[in-house]
């Protein structure tokens, strides 16, 4: 088992990555909780509740399941599992357990978040890119108009991650994580980036490679958070990708592209607008080449209009005054942010869809 330590605002806690670790959550985690609620979604329901739950020897313990997908980070859901945790008793003293993707554990964390002022989590994540959203905190849900518009920041007391649970992942979840990875390398890992996108992505990554890569992104993802937990600056950059990518997945309806496919188009034009306005030296070519092998929808943005793209990302939280602002490489491993007005963006996007 592998551990790792992130220091958040109010306490330290531990990411632990191993094989099997779902039959072991009950031992594993720090202090007693007399009352444990698990949520989980309908698609690792059948694969890992029962595990989890039978891990846990002492203490009472609920669940509940939501509908699997994006759909679900939404005010219904949200207020369902709230209602699940008063109806089944939790109060201050009870644990919740995110057990699932970022979907589960972006919704869950908020329920726990908010839930008589704030309730203990723990994460255990069961997709690649969770590796992401389960560390750092940002708790949220979906709001018609925009990604992510109702949430805050409350990080979980702890993260299992059991490797094994990765295995039933379809080959396009592994897809959609393996894009967050792509982008920590980009941030502050240039090999990193070199090494996963030389290799061939399949179903069967071997369990070192794999533990190696989701160790990285956590290690980059976690020292970025370490130093400005609250996003006023360094963390802005872990949005690399992300500004055309929430567009490209609002826009075609949630669900509809991954959230990783959906960023490793954003990924390509930050690459790209580098390259037009900084004069970045960008792998554009092999990254190109990397997705297309791999089956990213790298077509979808041919089917949005331009306008609505950028009218979403000038919603994005980190535009303001109808201004936004992305995140742009001056080359692997060193982001910075620029401003872009409307007319220039839709330029950009535009040639970028030429190219
Ligand atoms: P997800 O949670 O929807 O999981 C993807 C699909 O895989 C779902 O259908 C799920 O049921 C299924 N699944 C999960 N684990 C499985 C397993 N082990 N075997 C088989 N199927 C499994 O999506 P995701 O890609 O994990 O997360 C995406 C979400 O994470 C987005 O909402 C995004 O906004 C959020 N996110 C949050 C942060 C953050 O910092 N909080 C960072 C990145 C992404
Ligand atoms: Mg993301």
């Amino acid at each position: 088992m592998k551990e790792l330590s992130i220091q958040a605002s109010n306490h330290l806690y531990k990411v632990h990555i191993g094989s099997g670790l779902r039959h072991s959550i009950g031992s594993l985690i720090k202090g007693s909780y007399p009352q444990i609620l698990i949520i989980t979604d309908s698609e690792v329901a059948p694969l890992y509740l029962e595990d989890v739950k039978q891990s846990f020897s002492e203490g009472r313990v609920d669940t509940a399941v939501i509908p699997a997908g994006e759909q679900s980070k939404c005010m219904h859901q949200y207020e369902q599992l709230l209602t699940a945790c008063i109806e089944n008793g939790l109060d201050r003293n009870s644990l919740v357990v995110a057990l699932g993707g970022g979907v589960v554990g972006d919704l869950a964390g908020f329920v726990a978040a908010t839930y008589m002022r704030g309730i203990d989590y723990i994460q255990v994540p069961t997709t690649i890119l969770a590796h992401d959203s389960s560390v750092g905190g940002k708790v949220a849900i979906n709001h018609e108009q925009g990604k992510n518009m109702i949430g805050c920041f409350y990080s979980p007391t702890q993260v299992l991650y059991d490797i094994e649970t990765l295995r039933t992942l379809p080959f396009y979840e592994i897809r959609s994580g393996y894009a967050e990875i792509v982008k920590h390398g980009c941030l502050d890992n240039p090999g990193l980036f070199k090494d996963v996108i030389s290799r061939k992505l399949t179903s069967d990554i071997q369990e070192e490679v794999l533990i190696d890569h989701l160790l990285q992104g956590i290690a980059i993802k976690s020292a970025i958070v370490e130093q400005d937990e609250k996003e006023k600056g360094v963390r802005k950059y872990l949005n690399l990708g992300h500004t055309l990518g929430h567009a490209i997945e609002s826009e075609a309806g949630y669900g509809r592209l991954t959230h990783g496919e959906a960023v490793a188009i954003g990924l390509l034009f930050a690459m790209y607008v580098s390259r037009e306005k900084l004069g970045a030296d960008m792998p554009i070519t092999e990254l190109y080449d990397w997705l297309e092998q791999h089956g990213y929808p790298l077509d979808a943005l041919k089917s949005l209009n331009s306008s609505h793209l950028i009218a979403r990302m000038k919603k994005d939280k980190k535009s303001s005054a109808g201004i936004v602002n992305m995140v742009l490489l001056q080359k692997l491993g060193e982001p910075t942010m620029m401003e872009f007005q409307d007319q220039e963006l839709n330029d950009l996007l535009n040639h970028f869809q030429e190219e």
